[in-house]
This record gives C-alpha cells, structure tokens and sequence, in this order.
C-alpha cells in the first residue's frame, strides 16, 4: 500500500525531499501512471514538465535500449562518443540566432543554470547577474540565488554566492508593466550595479515554479536590446519552456528573440537526465579546455533518448500538438470558470497552462485552499495535478504533448468534477 511506503519514506528520507502526493509508481505510459494499489492516473503534470513526448515513448525507449547493447559509460571529457556530439550539433541547428552555435551538455536543470553563468562570467570578464522576482533557476547554491522565492527553498540555506540581483517580471495580473519591470533593471543599473559589469540577464520566457505567467514578447525584445546597448548576455531559461512545451521548439521564438545562451533540461530527455547550454561560439568558448563538464554529463542513453524524443517532437509535430492543446485546455477552463468565480485568471503559452484562483475574483487575494481543495479531489477521482506561484494559488497543467484527445477530455472532465467537489 502507499501508506506503508510513505510510512518507510518517512523513517528513510529527509524531509526536505519533498512529495505532492502519498503515491508510488509502479508503471506509467504516455499521459497515465499507475500506483502501488493498481489506480490509475491521467497525468496532467507529465512528471513535472518532463515528458513532452509521454511516458515511455516507444522510440525513446528503444533508443536507450539500443545505446546499452554497446555501452553504459565512457566520460566524454576522458573518451568521447557520437551520441553526445550529435545531440550537440542538432541544437546547435535547432536554436534561434545566427550560427555558429555551440553546446556543452549536464545532467540537470541546475547544472545547466550554473554553467550558463559561468560561461557568461567568463565571457564578459564581469560579475553581476541580473534575475527576475518570482523566478525559479533550481536547487544548488547560485541557482537558489537566482531564484526568487525564499520559502521553501532558500530557508536557512544561505550565503549565497555574491553579484546576484533582482528586477520586476512583467505580469499584467498585478499591475506590473513592461515599463515597470525595464525600469526595474533601470534603477538597479543606477542604485546598485553599473550595467557595465553586468555579465548577464537571465529569465524563464514563461515563469514556470513562480506561476505561469508568459512574458510579454515586448519585455523580451526590450530585455534583448538593454543587453545589447551595454554588452550584457541574454540567457534564456528553457528547462521548462522548451522542447515545444510553449508550442515552438524554444519559447523565445514566440517573441523573435535570439538569447547569447539557452539552458535546456526536464523535456530534453524525455525521461533520462540531460541537459544542455546551447549558445553563440564565441560565448560558449570562453572557458578554457577542463573548465566545463561532469562525470556524467551528457550520459550516453541520455543523449541516445533526447535524439529519440527530437525526432519525436518533429515528426510527430509535438509543437503545432502543444499549441491545439493549449487552445482546448484554456476553451474549457473558461467555461469552467463561469460557473466558478474563484477562477480568476485562465492564461498560458502552448500547452503551459494555468488557472489562478481568487477570492471573489479579487488579485489581491488569493486563493491557495481552494487549489489545495482541487488538487485533493481531482487525486481522489484519478487526476494528477500540481499547484505553482508565490501563495501556490496556481494550478499548472502541463500535459504530455503525445496526450490523446479522449483522455485529454477525460482529464479536463476529471478536474470540471474535482472543481465542483472542491
Ligand atoms: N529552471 C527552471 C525554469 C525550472 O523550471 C527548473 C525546474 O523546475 C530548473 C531550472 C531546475 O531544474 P532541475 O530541477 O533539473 O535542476
């Protein structure tokens, strides 16, 4: 029963790895899992943004199948292999911008972060890296520094490394313009770092942990051009935005905008641990030889399943999918939302989608329980959901790309119910 194993978790596990729900997993395909107890689930949450391409994708599995019949291991910077440098030279192909571009390939989202900022510290020979409040880079240090929220991730963890700053995201909900959230970075340049030693703005094209809110594209485009006015780096965080999530291989690509790098993770493989910066030659180049890598980095089945969940995602044409998706999901929600005034807000890009709730449909009260009501009675009837935001007022539906229709529906029926119950 999931009691008993939640029971030896408790005794065996630190409670600081957290769980949203008391299941255990023993299969999971495409957009359902099963626990323990033989129930079945329609994931609504694709692991958490993870599997774009499903779960158990037939050719991503195979893929990494194929890999082990010729080997589970040789350290790139030791003994190099294909897999690596051809999953390499398809992003290079794949990502916005003028070529040339270059990638270096990790294990984790954090990983991915750290080495973006590295890279552009080492690039520009400056220190200072400009962040958005509401932001979420991850669970290592200079990731937790980037990141916006403090509670639960930042408690008691501290010093963080130094230079790290804070402006405005965008988010018309709350009254914050672009003009506010530029001249946020404004007044930072004035009151507490020249944007001469700058190295490097880094935001998520749709705040993802920090609740779903999709940057206006103008905020990007102007973010690109202070960068480029003062020789700052844009680096866009796409753990959770890319891989067609947003409904183009990169979100940027809805606002026309190429960033110096791109951090890469969570659909990237599918399922396996990879990921990636990718970004202009010259930037990626400035470390010197030794200077970037892991023991693990770009493991050869991991890059064997992200060529696989590529090809996937091209031709099964995940992205136009993301963006049918998207539309559907916000169509039912709307109407959902006439018959439930706590639904204050129904928003996304793709098919990262979102429903805030409030009281009386006031933003200046949210409403956290009643996520925390829905989330318990979708559980209940067979529907995974998870919540987002600073007060975790935010339900976020990320479906696998691959999802079918009916169940899809049956999902959407699903959360209508627990929405009723709630
Ligand atoms: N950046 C963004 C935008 C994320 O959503 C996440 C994970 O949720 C991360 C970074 C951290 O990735 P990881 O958990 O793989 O370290």
């Amino acid at each position: 029963h999931n009691a008993d194993f939640m029971a030896r978790r408790a005794a065996a596990l630190p409670r600081g790895v957290g769980q949203a729900h008391p299941l255990f997993a023993t299969k999971a395909l495409n957009a359902e899992v099963w626990d323990v107890e033989g129930r079945r689930f329609i994931d609504f949450v694709a692991g958490i943004a993870v599997v774009n391409t499903g779960h158990c994708h037939p050719r991503v599995i195979a893929a990494a199948q194929a890999q082990l019949t010729h080997f589970s291991h040789t350290c790139f910077q030791v003994v190099a292999y294909d897999g690596y440098l051809r999953l390499a030279e398809r992003l290079n192909a794949l990502a916005p911008g003028e070529a040339p571009k270059k990638t270096m390939l990790v294990s984790t989202g954090a990983e991915a972060v750290e080495n973006a900022v590295k890279i552009a510290r080492a690039f520009t020979g400056r220190p200072g890296v400009i962040a958005f409040n509401g932001a979420f880079h991850g669970r290592t240090l200079l990731a937790l520094g980037l990141t916006g929220k403090v509670d639960p991730y930042k408690l008691g963890v501290g010093p963080f490394p130094g230079e790290i700053y804070h402006a405005p995201y965008p988010c018309a909900l709350h009254d914050i313009s672009v003009d506010d959230a530029i001249h946020g970075v404004e007044l930072l340049f004035k009151n507490d770092i020249e944007a001469r030693r700058v190295a490097a703005f880094i935001v998520e094209p749709v705040q993802g942990e920090g609740g779903y809110y999709p940057a206006p594209a103008e905020f990007l485009q102007r973010l690109r051009a202070l960068a480029d006015k003062y020789g700052i780096l844009l680096i866009a965080d796409e753990i959770q935005t890319g891989i067609g999530r947003c409904g183009k291989m990169f979100a940027v690509e809805h606002a026309g905008v190429a960033p110096d790098l791109i951090t890469l993770a969570k659909g990237l493989g599918g399922g396996f641990p990879v990921a990636a910066v990718v970004g202009r030659a010259e930037v990626m180049d400035a470390l010197a030889p030794g200077g970037l890598g892991s023991t693990y980095a770009g493991a050869p089945m991991a890059c064997a399943a992200a060529l696989a969940v590529l090809d996937v995602v091209e031709e099964e044409k995940l992205c136009e999918r993301a963006l049918a998706i998207g539309e559907h999901m916000q169509r039912r929600l709307r109407e959902m939302a006439t018959s439930h005034k706590c639904i204050g807000d129904v928003r996304g890009l793709g098919a990262m989608v979102a429903v805030e709730f409030f009281h009386d449909g006031d933003p200046a009260r949210p409403a956290p329980e009643i996520a925390k009501a829905v989330i318990a009675a979708a559980l209940q009837r067979g529907l995974l959901l998870l919540s987002c935001g600073s007060y975790g007022n935010v339900l976020r539906l990320m479906v696998p790309l691959t999802i079918e229709q009916a169940v899809l529906d049956e999902g959407l029926d699903l959360l209508a119910a627990a929405m009723d119950a709630a």
